[in-house]
Formats: C-alpha cells, sequence, structure tokens
C-alpha cells in the first residue's frame, strides 16, 4: 500500500461525499464511502487463475482495503527515544500511536527488529527511510510506504509478516526515493500520483517488463511473469513484492526465473540495477511456478536466520 494512493483516495473520498451531500443532505455516508472504496482500492485481479488465489489471503487484502486509518501527522504519533544500542549507519527516527502501557514494552523490541532488518538491505536503500511510525491500533493497516515514511502495525502479526511487511514498504521508498532520474527533460509515458516520472528514472526499465502504460500490462504477461497476486495491481505493488521476494525468498525466486523471462528480467534488474550483485540465500526452492502466492508479505521464511 502506497501513501500517496492513500491521499488520493481520501481526497477522491471527501470530494465524492461533498457531491452527494448536496444532493441528500443528511443522508447515509457511509453507503457512499463504500462505493467510493471499492471503485479505488480494489485490485484487479482478472489475470489469476481462481486456483492461484488464496481465498484467506484475499478476504485480508479486500478488509484491508476498507480499512482506511487517517494519515498521521506529527500530532497523533508520539515520537519516541532512540536505543543507544542501535547502529549509527541505520537510524529512521521512530514514532508511535495508539500505544497502551503493554505495547510500550513491545515498542523497543520493534524498533531493534526494524533496525536488524534494515541492515541486511545496503545502507542506501535504508536510508531512503527517514521515518518510521508504530501503529498499535489492531485495527490499522498493516502497512504504507513511500515518501520516506514507513507505518507498520505493532500488533497481531508474527515475526516474519512484520519483516515482510517492512521490506515490502521499504521497497516503496526505495522505488521513489532511491531510484531517481538523472534529469527531467522528457517524461515518459508512465505517472505517479498525477505527475509525471521522467525517462532517466531507472525504475522504468522495470515497469516495462510487465506494463505499457500506469494501469495497463503488456499485451503478452501472463500471471506467471509476477511473483504474486498482489504484484499484478500496478508497476509499483510489481516492484515492491519482486523486491521483497527478491530479499525474503531469494532461492526460490531463482527457481521461479526457469519458467519466465519476464521474471528472469526483474531478478536480473533487482540484483544488477537495485542490489548491486547482492543476491540472498534466503527461502527453501520449493516453489510451485504455476501458482503463485496472492501476497509475498504472509508467505513464511527463516526470519530468525534472515535478522541474524
Ligand atoms: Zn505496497
Amino acid at each position: 500500500m502506497r501513501l500517496k494512493l492513500l491521499s488520493i483516495f481520501l481526497a477522491l473520498q471527501v470530494f465524492s461525499f461533498g457531491l452527494w451531500s448536496a444532493f441528500f443532505a443528511g443522508g447515509d455516508k457511509v453507503v457512499i464511502a463504500d462505493d467510493s472504496q471499492q471503485t479505488l482500492e480494489e485490485a484487479p485481479i482478472s489475470l489469476i487463475s481462481a486456483s492461484a488465489l488464496e481465498p484467506e489471503a484475499y478476504v485480508n487484502e479486500a478488509e484491508k482495503a476498507l480499512d482506511i486509518p487517517a494519515i498521521p501527522t506529527d500530532s497523533d504519533a508520539n515520537d519516541l527515544p532512540s536505543l543507544p544500542q542501535l547502529s549509527e549507519g541505520v537510524q529512521p527516527h521512530f514514532a508511535a500511536r495508539n500505544m497502551t502501557d503493554s505495547d510500550e514494552l513491545l515498542n523497543p523490541i520493534h524498533q531493534n527488529q526494524v533496525v536488524q532488518a534494515l541492515e541486511k538491505l545496503p545502507e542506501a536503500h535504508a536510508e531512503s527511510v527517514d521515518e518510521i511510525i508504530f501503529d498499535y491500533d489492531p485495527a490499522s493497516h498493516r502497512g504504507y510506504g513511500g515518501g520516506g515514511t514507513i507505518i507498520l502495525r505493532g500488533v497481531n502479526m508474527e515475526l516474519y509478516e512484520f519483516v515482510g511487511v517492512l521490506v515490502h514498504e521499504t521497497a516503496h521508498n526505495v522505488d521513489s526515493d532511491f531510484l531517481v532520474p538523472q534529469n527531467t527533460r522528457q517524461a515518459s509515458s508512465f505517472t505517479d500520483g498525477g505527475l509525471p516520472l521522467y525517462e532517466t528514472d531507472p525504475s522504468l526499465d522495470f515497469y516495462r517488463i510487465s506494463w505499457a502504460t500506469d494501469g495497463k500490462k503488456n499485451s503478452g504477461a501472463v500471471n506467471t511473469d509476477f511473483v504474486s497476486g498482489y504484484a499484478m495491481s500496478d508497476k509499483h505493488e510489481d516492484f515492491a513484492e519482486t523486491y521483497a521476494y527478491y530479499v525474503l525468498h531469494g532461492k526460490d525466486f531463482r527457481v521461479m526465473t526457469a519458467s519466465s523471462s519476464a521474471l528472469l528480467e526483474k531478478y536480473n534488474f533487482m540484483k544488477e540495477v537495485v542490489f548491486g550483485g547482492i543476491e540472498f540465500q534466503t527461502g527453501d526452492a520449493q516453489v510451485n511456478v504455476q501458482n503463485p502466492p496472492w501476497d509475498v508479505t504472509v508467505l513464511p521464511f527463516e526470519v530468525e536466520y534472515f535478522l541474524g
């Protein structure tokens, strides 16, 4: 999930409510809100065969889409003191909201887990994350990322999922803040939040493996060109899911590249352009290439080994 998308969504929701309330003063706004959410937030699944979808994961995804918290501001997240034992190289600003007394005990553990995970990534990737906000509301979304910020739910997530969501959201920051254009002379056919993406943006070479334009896949694209169902939502989720799979399920990804030239291209893009040649010995190489998962972040992996 991306912050920019969320902002547009909230803006449209306010706009649509304004329109409707002009006709139905005092009407039922809940129904109206539900309509606009379905239009904007439903991830496209048309190319995924029914058997490829994990029903439970998809229900979770749909629930998440209907669960839109307020965009955090400085006033609703509390600054947290930095922990002295954290490494100097990776030191995002931490904040939290909706924290109970028992969450306060968990919070230093979460900070350490985040730093341990970020230290496994290239330093420039970790540096693309300026602020991490833990949300201890059990009903909050699992994660948001973009524009230097990550929001992570601090409760009801297994460690592997917590780290999976962190890596996925970090990828959105890498996409927007690490892979930046050398110049802005020529706009491409791709946009981000209504703004043009420029031809010198390194991310374009990745997008073009499967995407013709923002919301339209290349004519020859098939399910097995994507690491997950969620990766088929749009070019940014394709990037973030592919990044997370590369880091957390490296052996599995290398097996999958044999079945799709697009996946091989995506793997090589991550290896050469994003990770400067670094590869990960994560995963167990046990994959069903015909049946990709819905969401990389809910795939268990040996998280203790990864963080260790
Ligand atoms: Zn995402």
